[in-house]
């Protein structure tokens, strides 16, 4: 038995001159590893469009499904992101997500982050569900995250802006970026391969095809209605 407080003793005063590991939270805060995964962040372009465009990838590739978006149109009266969509809401249920990092690697546009915000506790669980208004950044800001603090830039010849131009699509005013066209230059129309046939000899498309799918003139009159 006294062997062992000695023993204990011993260790004690070892560890005396120690620097501490604890800190003083909340008053100091521990420098976080540059990969941590905290609350997410949705990001703006310089000038203030939402880097959201709706496109729903995020949410399909939430392990957890964890995230729900409802898209709106852009229109030029009121033009919220570069795409054709824009997220009218976007929820995270942060009781649900596993902070996999999954959504940031789906983002098609670096829309959004998971960043060092790890002070999320709450009494009430529907507070744990974050909305647009608490998950976008201020009007004035235009950042991109801490992912650049741990993937390297890629090389500048090897990137292509977001265009935020408009052209016609099939006939259609659309956003280059909203049609897969990443250079599609402005007032030019794009036709796909037999447009210009009608509709009923063009070539059958499969599942794969149907975002290049031609419009039948009904479509049209519909959409242009
Ligand atoms: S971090 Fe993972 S679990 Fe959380 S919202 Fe993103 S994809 Fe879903
Ligand atoms: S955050 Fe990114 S992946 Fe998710 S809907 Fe917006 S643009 Fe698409």
């Amino acid at each position: 038995m006294g062997m062992e407080i000695i023993k204990g003793l011993a260790t004690t005063l070892k560890e005396l001159g120690k620097k501490p590991t604890t800190v003083s939270y909340p008053e100091e805060k521990r420098e976080l590893p540059a990969r941590f995964r905290g609350r997410h962040v949705l990001h703006r372009y310089e000038g203030g469009l939402e880097r959201c465009v709706a496109c729903f990838l995020c949410a399909g590739a939430c392990p957890a499904d964890a995230i729900y978006i409802e898209a709106d149109e852009n229109s030029e009266e009121n033009r919220v992101s570069p795409g054709e969509r824009y997220a009218r809401v976007f929820d995270i249920n942060l009781l649900r997500c596993i902070f996999c990092g999954y959504c940031q690697q789906a983002c098609p546009t670096g829309a959004i982050t998971l960043e060092q915000i790890y002070e999320l506790s709450s009494l009430r669980p529907d507070d744990l569900v974050y909305h647009k208004e608490q998950l976008l950044e201020a009007p004035d800001s235009h950042t991109r995250g801490s992912i650049t603090d741990w993937t390297p830039e890629p090389p500048a010849e090897t990137t292509t802006p977001i265009p935020g131009r408009q052209g016609f699509f099939d006939g259609l005013e659309a956003t280059a970026t909203a049609v897969g066209q990443a250079d599609l230059p402005a007032e030019q129309e794009i036709l796909l391969d037999g447009e210009d046939e009608p509709a009923t000899e063009r070539p059958a498309y499969g599942p794969s095809d149907v975002f290049n799918a031609p419009v039948t003139p009904e479509q049209r009159e519909k959409r242009e209605n």
